[in-house]
């Protein structure tokens, strides 16, 4: 939907809309927001809401911590009220420097940089995505324990299943959000579920990834659970991951598909393929964030562990569904649903452009199941959250993807994080070794 500020206007009087939500997204991939009275429309609108950006992860340092909160037009909506009468109306905004110009480390700006070199090279992106998430049971002053939702496993009906009325009211809730819904089911996981919304362009679909995470943790709240995306909360069960089905088009076509190839797959799509492949160890500390997402990437639990590609093999990184025509698209299967969404897209775009530019080869696609192969022959992902990062440092292309504001900011938290892990003592290693 596009609106002029008349329109919006309009929309808020005729709504009795009381609040205004600016909404962004942080360097780690939390949503912020802050709430304004409607009398403050007119000022949001001609962009002169500030923000003290200094305690925004990944935002500026104190010397330069005045910041602007640019309304997304396009990105106006109605709240429906989910907790209560509350009538407020959210903007995903952009983030200026005082300025007038965009702040190079807002995560929003990153990925319209590498959507523009997309662009200037003729391409468009469209991309498909598949949160997984689990819910988990709260205590009776309303914090998770580790106690999942129900026993239920892949495509369980009810009454094994006891989280269809929560993804049922995630649904709903998500249609008033103009979201187009797909399929919903229970995960693999007991307390494991997925729903899907329909691919839409690069900025889209990482504003509505924002969107539909935090819905679902406001609908699970609402029935008395704790959703989470973390992507392994359980060990020995599956983890939750964040598929990416990526489509190329020029000029309305799919660049991905060739009637003449004898796999239907053009030559620009292994390239792009390639590109990923490539960079796929720096991709890792982007796409996989946190110390916990190397946890998910192991053999035996439908997470890729391998740097390769293939046409139906789960234990790949990359996939080729059989759809063609216009649906011609490949699934990068490692990102997992904690990764900053905006981010993530940024560093696929800019790595597969890279492909097609250089002319990568993708080599053939792996026919084995690579779980059960143990050998050097394949490369694999990053087993830790450092492996990553130390992938990405050396990383030139995913450097300048990012930008030296936030490849610096980033790394420099995540090594943090990594020091911080590092120095904990886990119940695992005690019960190990406490008897040496
Ligand atoms: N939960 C699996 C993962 O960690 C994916 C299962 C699926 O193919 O949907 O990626
Ligand atoms: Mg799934
Ligand atoms: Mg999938």
């Amino acid at each position: 939907m596009t609106y002029t500020k008349e329109q919006i206007k309009q929309e808020v009087k005729e709504n009795n809309v009381e609040f205004l939500l600016l909404e962004f997204t942080d360097m780690l991939g939390d949503t912020k927001n802050v709430e304004l009275p409607v009398e403050e429309l007119e000022m949001v609108l001609n962009e002169e809401a500030m923000f003290d950006s200094s305690s925004i992860s990944g935002f500026s340092d104190i010397q330069e911590s005045d910041m602007y909160l640019v309304p997304d037009l396009d990105t106006f909506l109605l709240l429906p009220s989910l907790v209560d009468e509350d009538r407020s109306a959210r903007f995903i905004c952009d983030i200026y420097k005082p300025d007038g110009t965009p702040f190079e480390g807002d995560p929003r700006y990153i990925l319209k940089r590498a959507m523009k070199e997309a662009e200037d090279m003729g391409y468009t992106v469209n991309v498909g995505p598949e949160p997984e998430f689990f819910l988990f049971k709260l205590d009776k002053d309303g914090y998770p324990i580790r106690q999942m939702n129900d026993r239920g496993g892949y495509f369980d009906a009810s009454p094994k299943d006891k989280g269809d009325k929560v993804r049922r009211d995630i649904v709903r809730t998500l249609k008033k959000f103009g979201f187009e819904m797909e399929a919903s089911h229970h995960e693999v996981a007991m307390g494991q579920h997925e729903i899907n919304f329909r691919f839409d362009n690069m900025l889209k679909t990482a504003d509505n990834i924002q969107t539909f995470k935090n819905v679902v943790k406001d609908i699970a709240t609402n029935h008395e659970y704790h959703a989470t995306f973390m992507p392994k909360p359980i060990s020995g069960e599956n983890g939750s991951g964040m598929h990416c089905h990526l489509s190329l088009f020029q000029n309305g076509d799919s660049a991905f598909y060739d009637e003449d190839a004898e796999d239907g797959v053009s030559k620009t799509m292994k390239q792009f393929i390639a590109g990923i492949l490539h960079h796929a160890r720096g991709i890792a500390a982007i796409t996989n964030p946190n110390v916990n997402s190397y946890k998910r990437l192991v053999p035996g639990y439908e997470a890729p562990v391998s740097i390769a590609w293939s046409h139906s093999n789960r234990s790949c990184m990359m996939r080729v569904p059989t759809t063609r025509g216009k649906g011609t698209r490949f699934e990068v299967r490692n990102p997992d649903p904690t990764a900053n969404p905006y981010l993530t897209l940024a560093v696929l775009i800019q790595a597969g452009l890279e492909g097609i530019r250089k002319e990568m080869d993708a080599g053939e696609a792996e026919a084995r199941n690579l779980y059960e192969v143990d050998d050097d022959s394949v490369p694999t992902l990053p087993t830790n959250l450092k492996e990553a990062l130390s992938s990405l440092k050396k990383d030139e292309l995913l450097l300048n993807a990012l930008g030296d504001h936030t490849s610096q900011a980033y790394i420099q938290d995540k090594e943090a994080e990594w020091t911080e892990y590092s120095l904990q003592v886990s119940k695992w290693e005690i019960d190990k070794y406490m008897n040496k």
